[in-house]
């Protein structure tokens, strides 16, 4: 028989993590799979066949083991950006708002060159609050945000009208 599952059926939720009432989203069971991996990254990957892309920027930390993958399969360099104080060489840095709290996330300031096309990764948009920021890091480095790909969005927490609001592509494989 063929193996129909999509990959919504390789990613389990859990309740209460890490707070209660949170139903956390876990693609560690999509990771591990060797089938469940392949198709979401050739699913990723499906809206920018012919399309230029020179880099993948992943978000920590998700965003860097699916960033790397398509990366890899394109042939292009791969960026992370990291949370605060992880980056050893010179960063520019973006505040962003949490549920509780403020947040900062940093790119080394040579990793993107102006004018490069770039493909932002990671595995869940929410608020888009950590995407935004990203955003915001990768247009003052002077690159061109061709697209946002996510495995999982979650349209009710308003990510996604955040990120087109700011003229981003988005793209996402399941709600
Ligand atoms: P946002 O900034 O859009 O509110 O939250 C998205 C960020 O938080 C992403 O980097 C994502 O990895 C992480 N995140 C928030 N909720 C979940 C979840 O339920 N599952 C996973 N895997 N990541 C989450």
């Amino acid at each position: 028989m063929p193996n129909t599952k999509t990959v919504k059926d390789y990613i389990r939720t859990i309740r209460d993590f890490p707070h209660e009432g949170i139903m956390f989203r876990d693609v560690t069971t999509l990771f591990a799979d060797a089938r469940g991996f392949r198709i979401a990254i050739d699913q990723m990957l499906q809206p920018y066949v012919g399309q230029r892309i020179d880099k993948v920027v992943g978000l920590e930390a998700r965003g860097f083991i699916l960033g790397g993958a398509i990366a890899h399969q394109l042939s292009v360099g791969f960026v992370p950006i990291r949370k605060k104080g992880k980056l050893p060489a010179a960063v520019i840095s973006e505040e962003y708002t949490l549920e509780y709290g403020e947040a900062t996330v940093e790119i080394h300031d040579d990793a993107i060159q102006p004018g490069e096309k770039i493909l932002v990764v990671d595995d869940l948009l929410a608020t888009g609050g950590t995407a935004a920021a990203g955003i915001r890091l990768i247009e003052r480095l002077g690159g061109e945000i061709l697209s946002c790909a996510f495995i999982i969005d979650l349209p009710d927490l308003g990510g996604r009208a955040r990120l087109e609001t700011m003229g981003m592509d988005v793209h996402a494989l399941c709600a």
